[in-house]
């Protein structure tokens, strides 16, 4: 695998690829890598020829700096991972070559509703930074393929609309939702968990199957404080429960006016903020 701090280095290295017709695919992360991000890149190495994957933890999408601060970094491992996965390229640039002073990078997109709900009332501003640096990461590496996973759901929704509102013709495909034995979903967050906390969180995964169950025959606003009940009674703190369209993100009041339903969660277990979702109806590709 090769190894690029700098912006001129990984350019070269795929202007080369680019003239030999391969197919490139980009899987951006924060690192601290685990079997979720090795299943993106499987995805990615059966659709493209040569793989590139980031590292990098945005300062610009923590809302939180305690958050950035306790963020898990594990470069070399990490590295041994993705050669171990035979990733072909590794990008893993410092905040200096991704910001340089003197370069506007914002977007100035209207991202209405798509970052005001769930994730964007709790998180204000993360969007914004996520696509900031997403949109720069596709400059750089101007991929044929951009694989994200269906992990952070409202993360792809804004990546997708992002992509057909500038008109970026990278194609964007969903990877599932990759969990541990007991239904916890994967996360680099996991490792901060406690004991504790461990045991409690596969909670969400089960009250996400329980939605799943019940939303056709019950009121999903009803439905949705059931659960958040469950989840506090369990030791989490729920901050949402929310049925929402697949596409739009509205709140869903009637099942059958919609092709792609999804539930989400977020709660806290202890100090670690916890994500998760499960399509009800429909899929994300
Ligand atoms: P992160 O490093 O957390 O920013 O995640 C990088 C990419 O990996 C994102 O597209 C995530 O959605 C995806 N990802 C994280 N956890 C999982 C998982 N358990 N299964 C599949 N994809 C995941």
């Amino acid at each position: 695998m090769q190894v690029f701090t700098r912006i001129d280095q990984i350019r070269n290295s795929l202007h080369s690829h680019r003239e030999n017709n391969k197919r490139i695919t980009f899987i951006p992360t924060m690192g601290a890598l685990h079997d979720g991000h090795m299943s993106l890149i499987r995805m990615g190495q059966q659709n493209a020829d040569i793989t590139v994957c980031s590292i990098f933890v945005n300062p610009t999408q923590f809302n939180n700096a305690k958050d950035l601060q306790s963020y898990p970094r594990m470069l070399e491992k990490d590295v041994k991972m993705l050669e171990a996965f035979h990733c072909d390229i590794l990008f893993a640039p410092d905040a200096s070559e991704v910001y340089p002073e003197g370069l506007e990078t914002r977007l100035h997109l209207k991202l209405g509703k798509l970052d005001q709900v769930m994730e964007g009332q709790f998180r204000p501003g993360h969007f914004e930074g996520m696509l900031q640096v997403v949109k720069r990461l596709l400059d750089i590496i101007q991929p044929d393929d951009l694989i994200m996973g269906q992990k952070d759901f409202q993360q792809f929704t804004l990546v997708r609309f992002m992509l057909s509102e500038l008109g970026i013709p990278t194609k964007l495909l969903i990877a599932p939702t990759l969990r541990e034995k007991d239904g916890l979903a994967m996360s680099s967050r996991n490792i901060r968990l406690s004991a504790e906390m461990r045991e409690v969180a596969p909670v969400i995964f089960k009250n996400l199957e329980y939605l799943k169950s019940h939303f056709e025959s019950m009121d999903v606003c009803d439905l949705s404080q059931e659960v958040m009940e469950n989840l506090d009674r369990a030791g989490l703190k729920a901050e949402y429960v929310e049925i929402v369209d697949g596409d739009l993100l509205e709140l869903v009041e009637n099942p059958e006016n919609h092709r792609n339903i999804v539930a989400c969660i977020a709660a806290w277990a202890g100090e670690v903020r916890l994500i998760d979702n499960l399509y009800l109806k429909g899929g994300p590709n």
